[in-house]
């Protein structure tokens, strides 16, 4: 646990849910984590009580994963307190389902921008930043629904889809010097996101029968970023109770 001491993480989208989760995860065994969100600021407030409560520590960073001057300015202020980050969590989501053949516009470019240009916007700078190091850990949330297509889901099915080749192709490109680059693939997890989903009918196709906790997924965030995981790079692992 020690070693972790004084160490910097990221997490986009970390005030509320998964992110919450990782947020307190990472907090709990030393990293100091900035806890970043869109506009929900008192969800980032609760995260970061609870993370001190629990005795640890970080703070929260408003920036919009879409837009890029933003989050250059955001990476480099974060980088500058520290003049380290050392785990970057691309957890920053949004889902707006509807089948295809009715799918606005809008619904298809704001679901793959949040993810894949949040992707570029965010990873690029903090990647430049860890290689100057030669270390980093960069992990990416992407889904169940990245793996198979999820009918109603063709947009978040394909930004979370596009999060793994992005990640694979940049984990070779990077392997060599010291930065690993996973992605963590949940299946349905408990958060405000699938407050609208058929929780009844997708229970039964989940062989665990339950649907997983945002802790469950955090913790193999946590083994990810970890040096327990020296030896793993470009791998996509499900959490998601034996769907898939
Ligand atoms: P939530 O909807 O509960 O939380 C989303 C988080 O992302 C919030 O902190 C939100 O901040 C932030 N966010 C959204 N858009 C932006 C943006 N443009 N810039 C910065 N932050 C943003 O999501 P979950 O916790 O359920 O999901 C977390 C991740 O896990 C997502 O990538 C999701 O796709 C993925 N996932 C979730 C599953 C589930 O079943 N819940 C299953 C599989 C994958 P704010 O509140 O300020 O807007």
């Amino acid at each position: 646990m020690e070693e972790k001491e004084g160490k910097v993480a990221i997490v986009t989208g970390g005030s509320r849910g998964i992110g919450r989760a990782i947020s307190q995860e990472l907090a709990g065994v030393g990293y100091h984590v900035f806890v970043n969100y869109k506009s929900n600021r008192a969800a980032a407030e609760e995260t970061l009580e609870s993370i001190r409560r629990a005795g640890g520590d970080g703070e929260a960073v408003a920036f919009d994963v879409t837009m890029g001057e933003e989050t250059i300015s955001a990476v480099n202020e974060m980088h500058a307190r520290f003049n380290r980050i050392d785990v970057l969590v691309n957890n920053a989501g949004i889902t707006a389902d509807g089948l295809f053949a009715l799918m606005p516009e809008k619904d298809w470019d704001s679901v793959i921008t949040t993810a894949l240009k949040g992707f570029y916007n965010v990873t690029k700078p903090v990647l430049g930043k860890m290689l100057r190091k030669k270390r980093g850990a960069i992990v990416s949330l992407s889904s169940l629904a990245g793996l198979i297509g999820n009918r109603g889901q063709a947009n978040y099915s394909a930004a979370k889809a596009g999060l793994i080749s992005a990640s694979r192709a940049v984990a070779r490109e990077v392997a060599r010097l010291g930065v690993r680059v996973n992605v963590v693939a949940p299946g349905l997890i408990e958060t405000e996101m699938i407050a609208k989903a058929p929780v009844a009918t997708i229970k039964e196709m989940i062989p665990m029968a339950r649907i997983g906790e945002p802790e469950e997924v955090a913790r193999v965030v946590r083994f990810l970023c970890s040096e327990d995981a020296s030896y793993i790079t470009g791998e996509v692992v499900s959490v998601n109770g034996g769907m898939y």
